[in-house]
């Protein structure tokens, strides 16, 4: 058989611990006896990114703006405690925020669905992606407590020193106060992101704000996707027979419930911090729920929305069977090889990607699957395979797929 080839690189950024692991076992089984694999390595493994202060992050980032397509390794964020453990020079930034930072980017979250492990909502038959605003709101905010007879002001000094003023409160009482902030900037370039994803995956768009208590913020929020929908998106839309509505926070989330799933479900940093959590966990299982990070100007880097698993590499080091689930993981890889091939014009690099989907989603369906979902699937037949047997029954079927 002929390894498929590509012609442009994908952007590969290796990570941490558990998932390090995995990185690697995928490679060997699932992606290199079939792919000609063609990528620039990163290696954001924690040791590595202390040798280069980081730079190796930054780098990284900056050849994903190049190439357009990137597959990151979940990798750690350092605290106190891994300051120690790897006798890092310093406490690096997450990675993520790093890339993130450089990118400019929405972050998309997706459940994979399979059949056993259902979701606790009965008319889920979808995935849900929730696109996740990943700047300001109450993460960037100021806040203070407010003493009785303290008198709490609103104030904007323009830039010719002229002072606009709203009164907030005049305290009874003891109280606290909260000030915070958002972009025109950066709502823009998550509108532009969303429907950018929406006509990519030929999914609806669903926003939701407080716009009828938030008369001037959320509404701003509102106006700027409604704007740049009509300008830019409007008529792509309906080319791909999908649509945008947009509804408020409380509404949406009665819709969401009863609905199929099937859509993007836009959400302000906070609800998308808070919904994404509840959706992730209604759906099955954190292992087995994808993310993308796409910029508005046509970037994407594909990631597993799961950590490092770190509990499980100390018992991979101590020599201890693991049994952890590599979907996500594996489901970055076929997200980044698949969009590679789109954007090359690669049909067989996205068959691959299809096959490689299916393979995996396959086995699991036959029973044979990691211990996470052994402990919540529903199939009579299942069998717990180790990390190891799980790629390897994967590859067998993907080695049918591929004749
Ligand atoms: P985690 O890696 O997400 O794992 C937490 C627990 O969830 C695991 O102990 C395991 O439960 C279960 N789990 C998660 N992924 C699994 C998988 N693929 N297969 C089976 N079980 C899975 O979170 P953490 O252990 O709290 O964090 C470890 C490191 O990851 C931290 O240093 C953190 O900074 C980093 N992190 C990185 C990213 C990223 O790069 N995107 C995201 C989050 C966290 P059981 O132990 O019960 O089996
Ligand atoms: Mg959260």
């Amino acid at each position: 058989m002929d390894k498929i080839k590509m012609n442009t690189p994908i952007v590969e950024m290796d990570g941490d611990e558990m998932t390090r692991i995995i990185w690697q076992q995928i490679k060997d089984i699932l992606i290199l006896p079939f792919v000609d694999l063609n990528s620039e390595y990163y290696d954001l493994g924690l040791v590595h990114r202390n040798e280069t202060k980081d730079q190796v992050t930054v780098d990284s980032a900056n050849a994903t703006k190049k190439y357009g397509v990137a597959v990151k390794c979940a990798t750690i964020t350092p605290n106190a405690q891994r300051v120690e453990e790897y006798n890092l020079s310093e406490m690096y930034k997450s990675p993520n925020g790093t890339i993130r930072a450089i990118l400019d980017g929405t972050v998309f979250r997706a459940p994979i669905i399979v059949k056993g492990v259902e979701p606790y909502v009965k008319s889920w038959k979808k995935p849900i992606t929730i696109a996740r605003h990943a700047y300001g709101d109450v993460y960037k905010n100021t806040e203070m407590r407010a003493l009785e007879g303290g008198k709490a002001e609103l104030c904007i000094t323009d830039k010719d020193g002229n002072e606009q003023r709203s009164l907030i409160m005049d305290f009874k009482g003891d109280g606290i106060i909260q000030g915070m902030h958002n972009t025109d900037k950066s709502i823009s370039s998550f509108a532009r992101s969303c429907f950018n994803y929406a006509l990519d995956t030929k999914q609806d768009v669903w926003f939701s704000s407080k716009d009828t208590i938030s008369k001037i913020y959320d509404h701003r929020f509102k106006d700027i996707f409604n704007e740049i929908f009509e300008a830019e998106y409007k008529e792509k839309f309906e080319k791909a027979g999908i649509e945008y509505f947009y509804t408020l926070i409380d509404d949406a989330v009665a819709r969401v419930i009863r609905s199929e799933g099937g859509y993007i479900w836009a959400c302000k940093n906070y609800d998308g911090d808070v919904m994404s959590d509840m959706v992730a966990t209604a759906f099955g299982s954190l292992a087995m729920m994808t993310s993308v990070l796409v910029s508005p100007d046509g970037v994407y880097e594909y990631e597993a929305a799961h950590g490092t698993v770190q509990r499980h590499y100390y018992k991979h080091l101590k020599g201890e069977e693991t049994s952890t689930n590599s979907v996500a993981t594996i489901f970055a890889w076929s997200g980044a090889l698949r969009k590679r091939g789109e954007l090359d014009k690669n049909a067989d690099l996205m068959a691959f990607a299809d096959k490689l989907e299916k393979a995996t989603i396959d086995t699991i369906e036959s029973g044979i699957m990691t211990g996470d979902l052994y402990l919540i699937s529903t199939l009579e037949n299942k069998k717990k395979v180790n990390t190891t047997e799980f790629l390897e029954a994967i590859g067998k079927l993907l080695t049918e797929y591929c004749k």
